[in-house]
C-alpha cells in the first residue's frame, strides 16, 4: 500500500511537471482521453497512465529529464498505427505514451539527390502532399497501413513496402534521438560539421549507432533522413496466375531468376494463396465454414472458379524507362511461362482505357468491371508511392464488417481482431514448401484460416507475413488466435523460420536473456537507462523478465518436490476402484452428501481459481499434468458462456470438481483425437455434452458421495440445460471398467496415447441419456437387479427444482477471471488484486 501511493506522488509530481512545461492541453490523463490508446487489434491489456504530446524535440527532451527523475517509463510512438503487432500499446503496463503525432516538420528536402528529413509524426499521407506539392517527383515509401501510418515509426520497426525501396530502414541515413539521460544524440558525422554528408552516407563513421533505436529502446527518434526513390517515366504492374500449386517450387526459382536480373527495375514480388486473395474480394463466408470457421476446400474451390484464381496469385511492378519496362515486361513473361497460366500487365493507361467500356457497356462495367478496376487501380497507385487504403479492409475481413473506405480507416478503434506472424523464410523451393505446408497444417487446428503472403524483397530471403484474423468478441476465438500464434512461432522456430519482428507480448517471450547477444544489448540499456525509462521491455529484456524467470523456476522446482513426496494414488482413483467392486450395493443413504457439502456452479473467481488448482494438483498427480506456473488446469474451453464447473463445497472449501462442456458447434476437446468418431454420431443427430477435468480432494472423507453427486448434478446440466442427447468422456482405460458396468457407459473412440494428458493412454466412451433414464424406469420397477449406480441417481424428471436453481447459478466467465486466466500480459499487480 505504502509503495503504491509512493507511486502515485511521483506520477502526481511528473504530471504536474509536465503540465507546466508542455500546458494542460498536452498531457492527456483523464480516461476518456486515453482510452482510445489503449486499443490494439491483438487482444492484450495495457495499462497506461497518461499520454503526453510534444511538439518539438526539446519538449521531447524535458519530457524525458522529467521522466528520469521521476523514475517514470515512457513509451514513445509516431503515428500508433501499428496494427498486428500492438497498435499503441506498450510493452510494459504503467508507461506514458509519448505521442509524438503532432510533430509534423519535413526538412532539408534535396531533389537533386533524392533525400528528405521527416520528424516522427509525418504520415505517408503528409509526405505525399509535401512531394505533390514540391514538384511531384518522388514516390512515398508507401505499405499496407496506409495514409496515416507514420515514415518512421514504420522505418524504427523495420517495416517493408512495395516501392522500390522496400526495405524502409535500409532507406534511412540517418536519426536525432533523444537518449534516456536527455541529450540528444546526433550521428558522428553531422556532430563534426557534414550535417549534409551525414544524411547521404548511411554508415556514418565509428562505431554504426543509429540502428540502436530501431527495434530496440535506446532513445525518442525526433528525426530521421531518408532516401526516396524518384517517380520513374513509367511504372507498371502484373498480376500472374502460377498453373497449380505444383508450380510454386519452379516459380520460386523464376522470381529469384527475375529479382537477380532486374534489380532495382521491380520491386518486392508478392504471392498470395487462394484464401489470401479471396479475403479481398469476398466478404467471408461464415454459412460456408466448417463448424470451426476455417472455409472448406469444397467452397475455396467454387469462389476461386468464380473469380477465375488459381492456387497462387503473384503482384509486382516494373519501374524504370519506358525502354527498360518493355525489356522487364519480356523478361518477366519469358521467366515465368512455364509456371504460369496467364499474366496481364496494367499501366494508369491500360487502366484508363478499359474504364471507356462504361460508355458502351455502362450495367457491364458497373457490376462486374469497375470493382476490379478499382482494386488495380489502388494496387497500381499503391506500388506507385501513392498511399492507400485498400489493404486495411483485410482486418476487418473476420469480423464481417466492411469499413467505410471514405473515412480513415483505423482496425485497432473498430476492435477488430489481428495479429500478424512474419517469418523470414530462405528463397528456396524447399523451404518455401516447408513453411506453406506447417501454415496450412497448424492454422486450422487452431481454427483459423491460413492465409499467405511470401514478400520476396530479395534473391535470398523472403517475409511471409500470416494474417491471423479473428472475431474479437468471441473469447474462444481470440485464444484459438493466440494458440495458433504460439503454434506457428514454435513449428516454424524448429526449421529455422523466425520472425523478422515481434509483437509486444511477444518480446518477452521469445528472446532468452541469457544468450550473450541479448546479455550484451541488456548491458548497453542498463548502461544508458538504468531505471529504464524508454520502453521498458522492448525487444531487450529487463529485470522483470528475469526475475520472472527466476520465480517460474522456483515454482516448478516446489511443485516437483510437493508432488514426489506425494503418493501417487488419487482419491478418484480410490473412489472409482471401490465402487467398482461387485459387492458394493449402492444404498441411498450410503451416498446421501452430508448436510454440509453443497453442490453449487464455480461462477466467481474464487470458486474458479479454487476448482482449477483442486484438479491440477489430482492431474499433476496422475502425472496427466504438467507442472506449470498457475498451478491450475483449466483451458480455453472453460471461457465459453456454456461450459459448466460443478463444485462441492465444504463452507469455503472446494472438495470437488466437475466441468462439463457443451458442444456448440466449435468442437469439443475430445475432437482433437476423436473427431472422426464424434462427427459420424453428429451427424445421425446426436449431441454431446463433455465430462473433463473431474477430480477429488484428496484428503476428504466419503469420496464416493461427493463423485456420484457430481456424477448425477452433470446430467442434469447435460440433458436438461444443454439438451444434449449423450455425455462423452475420455477416459484412462484402468477406469473403463467402471464407467461401463456402473454408469452403462459404452465405447465410441478406440484407445489412443492422448497428448493433452501427458501421451497418457486415453478411451473415449459415450453415455446415451435415454438408456440412463431406462434404467433408473427399470430400478424403480424393480426388474433390474444389476449393481449400478443409477439406484442413487435421480432422473431430470425428478429434479425440476434442483435444475431450476443449477440453471440460475449459470453465468459467463466475467471479464475480471477472463483477465486473470487467460491474459498472462497483464500487470503483476493487477493479478495480486485479484487474487
Ligand atoms: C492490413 C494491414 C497491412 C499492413 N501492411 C504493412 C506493410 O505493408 N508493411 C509493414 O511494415 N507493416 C504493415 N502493417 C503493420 C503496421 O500497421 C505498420 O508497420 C505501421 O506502419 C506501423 O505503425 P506506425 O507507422 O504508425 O508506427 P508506430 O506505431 O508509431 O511505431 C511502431 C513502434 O515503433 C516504436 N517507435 C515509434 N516511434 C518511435 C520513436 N519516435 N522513437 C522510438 N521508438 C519509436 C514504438 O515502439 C512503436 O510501437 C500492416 C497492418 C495492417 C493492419
Amino acid at each position: 500500500m505504502y509503495a503504491t501511493q509512493t507511486r502515485n506522488e511521483i506520477w502526481l509530481d511528473a504530471i504536474t511537471q509536465w503540465e507546466k512545461l508542455l500546458g494542460k492541453n498536452a498531457v492527456l490523463i483523464k480516461q476518456d482521453e486515453i482510452a482510445p490508446y489503449t486499443k490494439n487489434t491483438i487482444g492484450v491489456n495495457r495499462n497506461i497512465k497518461g499520454v503526453l504530446l510534444p511538439r518539438s524535440t526539446e519538449d521531447v527532451q524535458c519530457i524525458v529529464r522529467i521522466a528520469k527523475q521521476c523514475k517514470t517509463p515512457l513509451y514513445p510512438i509516431s503515428g500508433g498505427k501499428n496494427w498486428g503487432y500492438g497498435s499503441c500499446s506498450p510493452v510494459k503496463n504503467t508507461s506514458f505514451i509519448v505521442d509524438l503525432s503532432n510533430m509534423k516538420k519535413i526538412s532539408d528536402f534535396d531533389p537533386e539527390l533524392g533525400v528528405v528529413t521527416v520528424e516522427p509524426g509525418v504520415t505517408q499521407q503528409d509526405l505525399f502532399e509535401f512531394f505533390k506539392n514540391n514538384g511531384n517527383l518522388f514516390m512515398v515509401p508507401t505499405t499496407g497501413a496506409g495514409p496515416s501510418a507514420s515514415i518512421l515509426g514504420n522505418a524504427l520497426e523495420r517495416g517493408y513496402g512495395l516501392t522500390p525501396h522496400s526495405d524502409h530502414f535500409d532507406a534511412i541515413t540517418s536519426f536525432h534521438a533523444v537518449l534516456p539521460s536527455g541529450d540528444l544524440y546526433i550521428p558522428a558525422l553531422e556532430e563534426l560539421g557534414g550535417k549534409k554528408i551525414n544524411q547521404l552516407f548511411k554508415w556514418g563513421l565509428g562505431p554504426y549507432l543509429d540502428g540502436l533505436f530501431t527495434q530496440g529502446n535506446f532513445g525518442i527518434v525526433t528525426e530521421g533522413t531518408l532516401l526516396v526513390a524518384h517517380r520513374p517515366e513509367s511504372i507498371a504492374t502484373f498480376f500472374f496466375s502460377l498453373k497449380d500449386d505444383a508450380s510454386l517450387e519452379g516459380a520460386i526459382k523464376a522470381i529469384r531468376t527475375i529479382k537477380k536480373e532486374l534489380g532495382n527495375n521491380t520491386g518486392a514480388i508478392n504471392l498470395m494463396n487462394a484464401r489470401r486473395v479471396l479475403s479481398m474480394m469476398e466478404p467471408f463466408p461464415e454459412e460456408n465454414c466448417s463448424n470451426n470457421q476455417v472455409i472448406t476446400d469444397e467452397v475455396i474451390a467454387q469462389l476461386t472458379k468464380k473469380h477465375q484464381l488459381t492456387e497462387w496469385t503473384g503482384f509486382g511492378a516494373i519501374y524504370g524507362k519506358k525502354e527498360i519496362t518493355k525489356v522487364a515486361r519480356n523478361i518477366i513473361k519469358k521467366t515465368l511461362k512455364p509456371y504460369i497460366k496467364r499474366i496481364n500487365f496494367f499501366t494508369e493507361n491500360t487502366i484508363k482505357t478499359a474504364s471507356l467500356i462504361r460508355f458502351v457497356a455502362p450495367s457491364f462495367y458497373k457490376k462486374i468491371l469497375k470493382p476490379k478496376l478499382d482494386i488495380l487501380s489502388s494496387a497500381l497507385q499503391n506500388v506507385s508511392g501513392v498511399p492507400s487504403q485498400v489493404a486495411l479492409p483485410l482486418a476487418y475481413w473476420r469480423s464481417g464488417k466492411t469499413p467505410d473506405r471514405n473515412k480513415v480507416i483505423n482496425p485497432a478503434q473498430d476492435n477488430c481482431g489481428l495479429i500478424w506472424h512474419a517469418p523470414l523464410v530462405p528463397l528456396t523451393p524447399k523451404d518455401i514448401r516447408k513453411h506453406v505446408e506447417i501454415v496450412n497444417k497448424v492454422c486450422p487446428q487452431h481454427n483459423i484460416n491460413p492465409l499467405i503472403t511470401l514478400t520476396i524483397f530479395s534473391e535470398q530471403c523472403c517475409d511471409s507475413t500470416i494474417p491471423i484474423l479473428f472475431d474479437k468478441n468471441d473469447i474462444k476465438d481470440q485464444l484459438n488466435a493466440k494458440e495458433c500464434h504460439n503454434s506457428l512461432i514454435a513449428q516454424e522456430a524448429k526449421e529455422g523460420y523466425l520472425p523478422y519482428r515481434l509483437g509486444i507480448d511477444k518480446m518477452n517471450e521469445l528472446i532468452d536473456p541469457e544468450k550473450p547477444c541479448w546479455k550484451f544489448a541488456k548491458q548497453l540499456k542498463l548502461a544508458v537507462d538504468p531505471d529504464q525509462i524508454i520502453a521498458p521491455g522492448r525487444y531487450i529484456p529487463n529485470d522483470t523478465f528475469h526475475e520472472n524467470k527466476k520465480i517460474e523456476s522456483i515454482i516448478e522446482n516446489n511443485v516437483v518436490h510437493e508432488i514426489k513426496s506425494r503418493e501417487r494414488r488419487s482419491n478418484l482413483s480410490q473412489a472409482l476402484n471401490i465402487m467398482n467392486r461387485n459387492n458394493v450395493s449402492f444404498k441411498e443413504k450410503n451416498y446421501e452428501l452430508t448436510k454440509e457439502i453443497k453442490i453449487s456452479i464455480a461462477n466467481n473467481i474464487e470458486d474458479r481459481i479454487q476448482a482449477y488448482k483442486l484438479l491440477y494438483t489430482v492431474y499433476v498427480e496422475k502425472e496427466f499434468a504438467r507442472v506449470n506456473k498457475s498451478k491450475m488446469w483449466y483451458s480455453k474451453f472453460d471461457a465459453d458462456p456454456d461450459t459448466v464447473t460443478l463444485v462441492a463445497k465444504k463452507g469455503d472449501d472446494i472438495l470437488g470438481a466437475i466441468t462439463i462442456i457443451k458442444d456448440t458447434g466449435k468442437g469439443l476437446p475430445a475432437d482433437d483425437i476423436y473427431k472422426g468418431d464424434l462427427d459420424e454420431k453428429r451427424r445421425k443427430g446426436n449431441t454431446f455434452s463433455e465430462i473433463v477435468s473431474l477430480g477429488i480432494d484428496k484428503n476428504i472423507r466419503g469420496a464416493q458421495n461427493v463423485l456420484v453427486s457430481l456424477f448425477n448434478q452433470a446430467y442434469f446440466i447435460a440433458k436438461s440445460i444443454h439438451l444434449s442427447s449423450h455425455f462423452i468422456i475420455t477416459v484412462n482405460p484402468k477406469h473403463t471398467a467402471f464407467y461401463k458396468r456402473k454408469l452403462l457407459f459404452e465405447t465410441l473412440g478406440q484407445r489412443i496415447s492422448y497428448g493433452k494428458v501427458g501421451g497418457a493412454d486415453a478411451e473415449l466412451l459415450s453415455l446415451e441419456f435415454q438408456k440412463a433414464e431406462q434404467e433408473v424406469r427399470k430400478i424403480e420397477e424393480g426388474s433390474n437387479h444389476q449393481k449400478t449406480l443409477y439406484k442413487i441417481f435421480k432422473t431430470a424428471d425428478q429434479a425440476n427444482g434442483q435444475i431450476k436453481f443449477l440453471r440460475s447459478q449459470i453465468k459467463p466467465m466475467d471479464t475480471v477471471t477472463y483477465n486473470y486466466l487467460f491474459r498472462k500480459d497483464l500487470m503483476d499487480y493487477d493479478k495480486e488484486k485479484v487474487v
